[in-house]
């Protein structure tokens, strides 16, 4: 039997508790368990290896992704990190131009120093991947739809191409959630979550998510995350498990709600980034790959002076980093999820001055419509 998603997500975060028969899991504060056998020691021996609320999370987010393992780190960058430290010296990973702030920095400033260097290519271009295919590469990574113009990479036909070619294919799937979209069925090899967006859910805690398709990665990833120990703390992994439950009707409302708006901006003549448009280029693949156009979109209005008056006048949403949340989220990406780049690889990658991001939460969309339109007139 094939279960929906509205009962996975019950049902992989419902773990009862062993010896008290709790329905929800038991957050186990032990950095170390006893061994009763001297030569054969039990399932959990130390934390960071492996602590049973953190391995029920786990768990849960590999059986939402229709994976084999999954791992929980302290925030997604940990995760992203994690996975990227299984390569070493001499390899090569093509990159999605547009990827988030934080994994182009790790990217630039960090892994070089190891010796794992990328090139940022253009991935709405198939041939641009292939003709940048070295005999070091070994990976490619996408982010789709993107932070922060929600360009969309076809993850089945990259994914077709890379193993013709023998790479392994790591997607970011925090903008959709597994609720939306499901990477590895669609071809990839290892999914990348920033749990702290949709996945938590309510602003509250850092967490990354890595879930693998096969066994053989997952002890790969398993043993950078023993090693590096940036691990998600268990008061942390039960507030996930808790947030997971109610993700599909969170991000079922958001996502409804988003596509208004994003209609409601278009029509009052914005430039409006979000894959649930037919203006949209990605729309075509988006919808052949995932169930919505998701929560969150990007509007250009103009100029920078323009988006600081919209920020100055509304009053629902919050201004601020992250996305994901309850609450609607506007940010700035120039100098908020981006600062990393510089002003000519802000324009490459289309962040122009007036571009806001909106992550919409759960309020109702026609308040949210009235304020954006209050914020735009003179
Ligand atoms: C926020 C984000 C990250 C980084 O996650 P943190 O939890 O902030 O470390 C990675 N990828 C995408 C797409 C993000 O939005």
């Amino acid at each position: 039997m094939t279960e929906s998603d509205w009962t996975k997500l019950i049902k992989s975060t419902t773990k009862i508790g062993p010896l008290s028969g709790a329905v929800n899991t038991p957050i186990q504060f032990s950095s170390t368990f006893h061994q009763s056998n001297f030569d054969q020691f039990g399932e959990s021996d130390y934390a960071r290896s492996g602590n049973p609320t953190r391995k029920v999370a786990e768990y849960a987010i590999a059986e939402l992704e229709n994976g084999e393992r999954g791992f929980l780190f302290s925030t997604g960058m940990a995760a992203i990190s994690s996975v990227l430290l299984t390569f070493g010296q001499g390899d090569h990973l093509l990159v999605s131009k547009e990827v988030y702030g934080g994994t182009y920095r790790l990217l630039n400033d960090i892994l070089p120093r190891f010796g794992i260097n990328h090139s940022f290519v253009d991935f709405s271009d198939l041939s641009a991947i292939e003709n940048s295919i070295k005999k070091e590469t070994k990976a490619v990574y996408i982010e789709t739809p993107s932070n922060p113009t929600l360009a969309v990479s076809d993850i089945k036909k990259i994914s077709r191409l890379a193993h013709q070619n023998h790479l392994i294919v790591i997607a970011d799937n925090t903008f959709m959630s597994p609720f939306l979209q499901k990477p590895l069925e669609l071809g990839a090899d290892i999914v990348v979550h920033s749990a702290t967006k949709f996945l938590a859910g309510h602003s509250d805690l850092t967490a990354g998510g890595v879930v693998t398709k096969t066994k053989e990665l997952g002890d790969q990833v398993y043993f950078v995350q023993n090693a590096i120990g940036a691990t998600l703390g268990v008061t942390d992994a039960w507030l996930l498990l808790r947030s997971i439950k109610t993700l599909g009707v969170r991000i079922q409302r958001e996502a409804a709600s988003a596509q208004a708006i994003a209609e409601w901006f278009e029509k009052s003549g914005k430039k409006v980034f979000y894959p649930g448009l037919p203006s949209n280029p990605g729309y075509e693949i988006h919808k052949s790959q995932a169930k919505s156009g998701g929560a969150v979109l990007s509007v250009d209005l103009g100029s920078k002076e323009a988006a600081r008056k919209f920020v100055e006048k509304i009053k629902i949403p919050v201004f601020s980093v992250s996305l994901g949340g309850v609450e609607t989220i506007v940010s700035y990406p120039p100098k908020m999820s981006h600062a990393e780049l510089s002003a000519d690889d802000l324009a490459a990658d289309g962040i122009t001055p007036g571009l806001l991001r909106i992550s919409v939460g759960l309020e109702n969309a026609d308040d949210l419509i009235d304020d954006f339109n209050q914020a735009l007139e003179d």
